[in-house]
């Protein structure tokens, strides 16, 4: 079968795989009609915060398809399903897994490997023909009639990492919050704010473009290089200073500046991949009395409450596509998103 093969920062080929195949009881064998290029894949494609040593293994983690086969302890799922995957995998039966916590599961993080599709030989990637999925009854889940495949896409990562960005942050009723960040991940993250009931989402981001389409989607837009962010922020609470920030970039300076930008008893949510260093003032969040959480999304807990909202109207996921492209041409599609260019916010393939 086809994949997109990693072979390096900036070197991922379209080329040949050994076909995807069950492996374990638990296993099926889902057929990808839709994958999607995620910006923790672009942490691959520039070779920085994720050591890895191996290479020539499928990547990508956000796919949906049908399923083509089972194991044999398979119960919840059938050949036929129409199926979107969850991007942390997990054993269903582990501590970490009964609390909901899949991505720390003690089975499939056993001997260091990765619980996320696309990082390893060992767990292959879905930007692929075909992907094998381990703990099916866990990992997979059937996607109403009533929606496509586009719409059930996000389920698999950045839509459940958006809401869970507003849920850590506690956003409430008439809350203003700020996210840093207008990419893919912050677009979800404006959106659950706004689905919890925040008074005003103030989006902050350096490109324009992205700024507009926040615009567009009912927040109040802040380009933090041309105009002062702590002033708009102190402006739009009278003085108090944010209620929450979500932080969906990751970089480490705005986690430190999140913490002035809130005011006291104020929750920051960083739910942006940092693999670097961050100064922190711990004073900040004693004398403030300030929440700072973060974590790897566990798609499991939300995908339920999710496919509601989105089967409700309330919610179109489609809405941050800016590309769809053919699994052939997904080493462009990883140069347009990288790069910004042509407007780029979501690349979706088709196998
Ligand atoms: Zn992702
Ligand atoms: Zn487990």
């Amino acid at each position: 079968m086809k994949a997109i093969v990693y072979h390096g920062a900036e070197d991922f080929r379209f080329e040949s795989v050994p076909d995807a195949a069950l492996r374990d009881a638990g296993d099926a064998l889902v057929r990808v009609t839709r994958t999607a290029i995620c910006g923790s894949d672009l942490h691959l494609w520039h070779g920085a915060g994720l050591p890895l040593a191996e290479q020539g293994f499928a990547v990508g983690h956000e796919f949906v398809g049908v399923v083509e086969d089972v194991g044999l302890a398979v119960r919840g799922i059938r050949k036929g399903d129409r199926v979107l995957a969850s991007c942390t995998t997990g054993c269903g039966t582990c501590a970490p897994c009964r609390e909901q916590l899949h991505s720390g599961c003690t089975v499939t993080t056993a001997n260091g490997a990765q619980a996320v599709f696309g990082f390893s030989a060992a767990l292959q990637g879905a930007q692929a023909e075909a992907v094998r999925v381990p703990f099916a009854d866990v990992n997979l889940f059937r996607i109403p009639d009533a929606l496509s495949d586009e719409q059930a896409l996000f389920l698999t990562d950045i839509l459940p990492t958006g809401y869970m960005g507003a849920e850590l942050a506690e956003v409430g009723v008439g809350d203003v919050v700020v996210v840093f960040g207008c990419g893919p991940v912050g677009a979800f993250a404006q959106r659950a704010a706004q689905l919890r009931g925040a008074a005003r989402v103030l989006a902050v981001d350096l490109d324009a473009h992205r700024l507009a389409l926040a615009g567009a989607r009912g927040c109040e837009t802040i380009d933090p290089s041309r105009e002062d962010l702590g002033a708009r922020v102190l402006a739009a609470t009278g003085g108090r200073g944010a209620d929450a920030v979500i932080e969906a970039i990751g970089r480490p300076e705005l986690i430190q500046q999140s913490l002035l930008l809130v005011r006291p008893g104020g929750r920051i949510a960083v739910i942006g991949l940092c693999a670097a260093p961050v100064q922190l003032m711990p004073v900040l969040l004693f004398l403030k009395n300030l929440t700072l959480s973060s974590g790897l999304v566990n798609p499991q807990r939300y995908v339920a409450r999710l496919l509601a909202v989105i089967e409700s109207g309330h919610l179109d996921p489609t809405e941050i596509i800016t590309h769809r492209l053919p699994l052939a041409d997904g080493v462009r599609g990883y140069e347009l998103f990288a790069r910004h260019e042509d407007g780029a916010l979501k690349v979706v393939l088709t196998p």
